[in-house]
Parts: structure tokens; sequence; C-alpha cells
């Protein structure tokens, strides 16, 4: 397991719970309503992870990734989640036109229309 009883190198095994026979999620995100328990703040207002640094590999591998050059990606699966989330919240879509995403090019691929206001 990725956990360090420390809370050094991995997340606090008490702040966790199994994903599979080798990772872990944090609590609270496989439970109804989602609410990580390492999560500080009000979703679309100021928020904060607790556990950054030491978060779960499954936080580590969702969503935006910085790349070596500077830029940042999100995988279009991960940006469908993503929205899908944000639209639970009322929130608008991230679309490839902002300019902090780069896209990987996925022939086909059309990312979630943002809602009529
Ligand atoms: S990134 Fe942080 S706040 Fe988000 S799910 Fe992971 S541990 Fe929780």
């Amino acid at each position: 397991m990725e956990c360090d009883p420390e809370g050094l190198t991995g997340p606090l095994p008490q702040r966790t719970v199994p994903r599979d026979h080798h990772q872990v999620c944090m609590k609270g995100t496989k439970s109804y309503p989602v609410r990580c328990i390492e999560l500080s703040g009000e979703v679309g207002g100021s928020i904060s992870c607790n556990a950054y640094l030491v978060r779960a590999s499954p936080c580590r591998n969702f969503g935006v990734q910085m790349q070596e050059d500077g830029s940042w990606t999100i995988s279009n699966t991960d940006l469908i989640y993503c929205n899908e989330a944000r639209a639970h919240f009322s929130l608008p879509p991230l679309i490839p036109e902002q300019p902090l995403l780069v896209l990987e090019p996925t022939p086909g691929f059309e990312p979630p229309a943002p809602k009529a206001a």
C-alpha cells in the first residue's frame, strides 16, 4: 500500500480507504455525498487540499497534469469527469479555449458544450 504511518511520503492510513489490493483513495471519495476528508473550503469558492503533497495516487493521477516544459494537460476522459462534477455543483464547464488547459488532441472528441445561461 502507498500509505505512510507518519504521513511523510504518502497519505496517513487512517485518512484513506482501500481502492484495490494496491491502491488507496482518500476517505470521503468513495462514499456519498462525496466529500474528501482532506478538502477545506466550499466547492465553487476558495478550496484547498490539506494533504496535497502526500495525497493518494488516484488524486495524483486525475485531472490537470503539469508537464516538464511547464505546460498543462488534462486527458479528455478526466475533462469529462471533471465537468460532470462541476455541473453537479452548478459550475460552468472547463473548456479547451481556457489558456490554462492544453488538451491532448483526440480525433473526433467533442468537449461538453457550455450550458446556456
Ligand atoms: S486532491 Fe486532496 S482534496 Fe482532492 S480528493 Fe485528493 S486528497 Fe482530497
